[in-house]
Order: C-alpha cells, then structure tokens, then sequence
C-alpha cells in the first residue's frame, strides 16, 4: 500500500486524498461515479477494458534497480461514467470538448433542485421563478441509486421536459446536470433535452451521484472533461465546493 503525505499547514492527505486533519475552511464533494473494468454505464453500451501497456514487470528493463512504473491503457466509449455531452455530440458543427470554455465547466454558482419522490417527467414547474442564470443546475432525482443494478436502465429513469429544458436555456443557465440514466425520457427518440440545450451550447452533465451531499445552493460546481478535439462527451470528475459554516 502506497500512502503519500503531505503536510501543509494544519493539513494531513493519506493516499487518495481523504482529509484526515484540515483547516481548510470548505469541503469538496465528490458527486461522480468511479470508472472500473467491465463497468456498464448505458445499456447496450459496451463497458470500459482496462489493462496494462506496461506491466510494472516490464518497465524494471527500462529504469534503474527499486524503479517501476506502471502504464494503463483504457479503451472506453465516450459515454462511460459520470460523463459530460458538449454540443457536438448533438450537432456535427456544435461546439466539441476541445472547444468548451472553462468558464462553462468550471467554479459555477451551483444549485440542486431536488425531484425525489416526484413524477418522472420533470416540468417548468420544478424551475419556475428560480434565478438560473448562469448557474450550474443539478436535478436530484436519486436514481443514482440504482447504479449498476437492472433497474437503473429500466426506461423508467427522470427526465426533463420540452418545456423544462427550454425554460432552461431561456434563462440562461450556464449548465444542466441529472443524476439519470439519461436527461431525456429514453422512448422520446427526438431527445428534446439534448436538442434544445446543447443547441444553445449549454452542457449537459448525467450519471451524476451523491447530490443529496450538495447544499441546495451556496457552492460552486466544476465539471471538467478532458480536451478532446473533434469529440463530443467525455467523463468528468464533477464535484462541488461548499464553504464551511
Ligand atoms: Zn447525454
């Protein structure tokens, strides 16, 4: 077992970073899903291979004696994880992953809008006099759930409306997330969600997890995917700042 330490300060990091003793006066919350092997994220999809290029093995002939390194290769489709859609995976002239401004994914005025327990169908009524501009705007339905089990593609996943999704745009937030197995109601082969607010160049973000951990607001939400070009959807590691009272 590795464990890297760092000491800043008051501070103490083991290994994966879990905060053991902190002055930091906030906390991050992790609100993505860990990418493994076989992992199905989207049924008829197929899950991620990962293997070695490297073996540590058979780095020891490239480094001096005690020096190993490993090198991973993933092979994965795009829609794997917790993932995030730019424009061009709707639109062949829409904005790819490369081409997405950090000021769209990035230290967003965050806000959770919680759907549990609700209808499916997720209407105007569930934004309606909110101040959505510029914000990032997270549908907490709790299916996440369900992850990795049957019933988390079972077709009966929350979604957004027509009508949701262009309220949305048209009051101009900055991103639109969901913690579903898809933003739009999988029988709705037009994916009305998708069209309209990758169409206004808003991201969209699905396979979120953990919202419940998110205040309704008073945090900033970063999402950020690797910079690919001519590439539409990648995954993230989406998570929230929340200041400490
Ligand atoms: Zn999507």
């Amino acid at each position: 077992m590795i464990r890297a330490f760092a000491q800043r300060s008051l501070v103490t990091v083991i290994g994966n970073g879990e905060l053991v003793k902190s002055n930091y006066n906030y906390k991050l919350i992790d609100v993505s899903h860990t990418v493994e092997h076989g992992m199905i994220t989207y049924k008829g999809l197929p899950a991620p291979v990962i293997t070695d290029h490297l073996t540590r093995e058979e780095s020891k002939n490239y480094y001096a004696a005690g020096t190993e390194f490993q090198i991973g290769r993933i092979e994965m489709v795009a829609n794997t994880g917790t993932y995030l859609d730019s424009p061009f995976h709707r639109y062949p002239d829409g904005t790819d992953l490369a081409g997405l401004g950090l000021y769209s994914l990035a230290n967003l005025d965050g806000m959770v809008v919680r759907r549990l327990g609700t209808e499916r169908a997720i209407q105007v009524a569930a934004v309606a006099g909110l101040d959505l501009k510029a914000r990032a705007v997270l549908f907490h339905t709790g299916w996440d759930v369900r992850w990795r089990t049957e019933g988390y593609s079972d077709g009966a996943h929350p979604f957004l409306t027509e009508g949701a999704a262009k309220y949305l745009a048209d009051a101009g937030a900055a991103l639109v997330g969901i913690d579903s197995y898809n933003i739009d109601a999988t029988d709705d082969r037009s994916r009305p969600a998708h069209s309209i607010l990758l169409s206004q160049g808003i991201p969209i973000i699905e396979h979120l997890c953990g919202l419940g951990e998110l205040p309704d607001q008073g945090f900033k939400f970063f999402a950020v995917p690797v910079k690919v070009k001519d590439f539409g959807t990648f995954p993230v590691r989406a998570f929230g700042i929340v200041p400490n009272k």
